[in-house]
């Protein structure tokens, strides 16, 4: 609990108070990172006018906002679930509970796609429709409609949470994208034809439960675990179907471009190599770890 200083609420004051009651993580870095944040979206402080205006008084709805905000933090819950926005590939994106929340790493796999079309020779595919396969907030797809204003760009996902989110995403972004609801397990989807992508990008659920050792709580508690989790026993579940899919509906010599498990690299790009794609590359993210792969459905 906060107790009022005798000078008043200070901003530099609250916001020390702040940092030094953030027990969700041990790195300080982190802390300040956190706490900045909140001020930033909650408050509408940035640092560099905390900086300058240390001695604006909070009022007691603000310190309010902020004592509910670290009561939440403290239970591990994701600073961007309490903020309700976070940024990928330098363009706002609103999540809420129940949606994915964008990783750093998957902004690589916009600039692989993004490399790639860019040096394309086929117009088809240069200028064709790109499919966002479990577009969650709609991230990928929104980054890509930034970057690509020629191209139409589709996206599905399960979730009728996470498809409100995205539609709203794109509006704020003002990016034009068609959305459906779609079972990626179920075979029943009209929206699309045969040969009709030019490419196509997914990030699916490829953790397991053995990796979830490794995983925070705030991911483990609070994030939705069908946009995470695939069964032990059978980790590429998920991709079989998208290689399926994939081969039907991409134009020959257009490419899907995936997010990966990065201990099943080998087995994920085996199995695009045994559905009949061809040019099978991975990519490391910036931890160093196999992350990304590319297959590109042969000419004929
Ligand atoms: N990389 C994410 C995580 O570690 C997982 C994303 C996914 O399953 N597609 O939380």
């Amino acid at each position: 609990m906060y107790k009022p200083h005798s000078k008043g609420n200070t901003v530099l004051e609250v916001h020390l108070w702040f940092k030094s009651s953030l027990t969700c993580t041990e790195h300080p870095g982190e802390r300040s990172a956190i706490t900045n944040e909140i001020f930033c979206r909650l408050l509408g402080i940035a640092a560099d006018r905390r900086v300058t205006e240390p001695d604006v008084i909070l009022s007691a709805s603000d310190i309010d906002r902020l004592t509910k905000a670290l009561e939440r933090l403290n239970k591990y819950e994701p600073v961007q679930y309490i903020t309700g926005i976070t940024e990928f590939d330098g363009i706002p994106i609103h999540v809420r509970p129940g949606v994915l929340i964008p990783r750093p790493e998957t902004e690589e796999l916009v600039r692989w796609v993004n490399g790639h079309l860019h040096d394309q020779l086929n117009d088809r595919i240069r200028h064709g429709t790109i499919l966002d396969m479990g577009t969650g907030s709609g991230c990928i797809a929104i980054a890509l409609a930034s970057r690509f204003s020629g191209n139409r760009i589709k996206a599905c996902d399960i979730s009728k949470v996470s498809l409100e989110v995205a539609k709203h995403n794109a509006l704020l972004n003002k990016v034009d994208i068609n959305f459906f609801i779609c079972d990626l397990m179920k075979d029943n989807t009209s929206e699309l034809s045969p040969s009709s992508l030019g490419c196509i990008v997914s990030n699916p659920p490829y953790v397991t439960e053995s990796d979830k050792s490794e995983m925070a709580r705030n991911v483990l508690d609070y994030e939705p675990g069908e946009a995470l989790f695939v069964p032990e026993n059978d980790p590429l579940i998920f991709y079989r179907q998208i290689a399926k899919k994939a081969f039907e509906w991409l134009i020959p010599g257009g490419c899907v471009f995936l997010e990966i498990n990065e201990k099943l690299s080998g087995e994920t790009m085996h199995l695009f190599e045994s559905r009949g794609f061809a040019d099978i590359a991975c990519r490391r993210d910036i931890h160093d770890k196999d992350r990304f792969i590319r297959a590109r459905k042969p000419e004929q």
